[in-house]
């Protein structure tokens, strides 16, 4: 396995489907590249946190990018929403160029990031964060609304509750139930699980595997290798800027050098 290997591993999925969304996956998976990151670099000052970078996420999948502290997965996803902006190279979306667009017009476009450590309005309530998550819309919210309290029914019924008083999973949730709000095609999220107690961090996992079989692509950055690559149809490993290694989750969860590095496993 080398970096230009990204074969498919796709299993068979059933689900009903959300608002918005693409085909469900048990409707099958259109191959279509929907985005496309070419020899990306960027650089803070004189320190370069992504060293030419090029992956795709194929529409309707789940891919994920893995590495240890500092391996430049949040400056990847930064760059990608536009918050960052590339030293050099491209990154399209449905075909359409993104390194010149801001955030505004990015997430107009489709994309969304639930960002590391949640950053949920600590002080507005569960239903106005979620309203601020279609702060880009202005058509009626209510079917999503109703989508996304199924989704999450703990959010339901703390409807009214202050989300600074949530606990750290309530508010995982709650920052990835606002992200669906804006109706994104792809969605992003920045290290769930971090921070969260285990069978938290499942709850989390189910989450957005069942959001994935709903027809949503996911692009997922994450240090628990061991979950992420057990939910993505695709894995990059990113160490110091670049990545080193790719395949299918399954492919690099069974790789020796993955297992060693990130999944806390030694040689026998
Ligand atoms: P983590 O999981 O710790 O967030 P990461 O893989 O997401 O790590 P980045 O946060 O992208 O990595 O950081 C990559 C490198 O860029 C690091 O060396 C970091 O110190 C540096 N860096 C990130 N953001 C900034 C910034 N705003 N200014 C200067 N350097 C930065």
């Amino acid at each position: 396995m080398n970096v230009a290997s990204t074969g498919n591993t796709v299993g068979k999925v059933t689900s009903a489907g959300g608002p918005g969304f693409g085909n469900k996956r048990s409707e099958g998976l259109s191959g279509k590249i929907l985005l496309k990151v070419s020899d990306l670099k960027v650089s803070y000052g004189g320190i370069e946190a992504v060293r030419g970078i090029s992956f795709d996420v194929p529409e309707g999948e789940i891919v994920t990018l893995i590495g240890a502290n500092g391996a430049g997965k949040s400056s990847t996803l930064r760059s990608i929403v536009g918050l960052e902006k590339p030293a050099s190279g491209s990154i399209t979306f449905n075909g359409m160029e993104l390194t010149s667009m801001g955030t505004e017009q990015i997430v107009k476009n489709g994309i969304t990031l639930v960002p590391e450590g949640r950053r949920v309005f600590v002080n507005l309530s569960v239903y106005e964060n979620l309203r601020m998550g279609a702060y880009l819309r202005n058509d009626d919210l209510a079917k999503d609304l109703d989508w996304v309290y199924s989704l999450f029914p703990r959010l339901k019924e703390r409807h009214w509750q202050a989300a600074g008083t949530l606990s750290g999973g309530e508010q995982q949730m709650l920052a990835i139930a606002r992200a669906l709000m804006s109706r994104p095609q792809m969605i992003m999220m920045d290290e769930p699980s971090l921070g969260l107690a285990p069978i938290i961090v499942q709850e989390v996992f189910d989450i957005i595997r069942e959001i994935n079989h709903q027809g949503m692509t996911i692009l997922l950055v994450e240090q628990n290798a061991n979950m992420a690559l057990k939910a993505a149809d695709k894995g990059y490993v990113m160490e110091t800027g670049r990545i080193t290694l790719s395949g299918t989750g399954k492919d690099l969860a069974e790789n020796q050098e993955v297992k060693e590095a990130y999944l806390g496993k030694s040689r026998k």
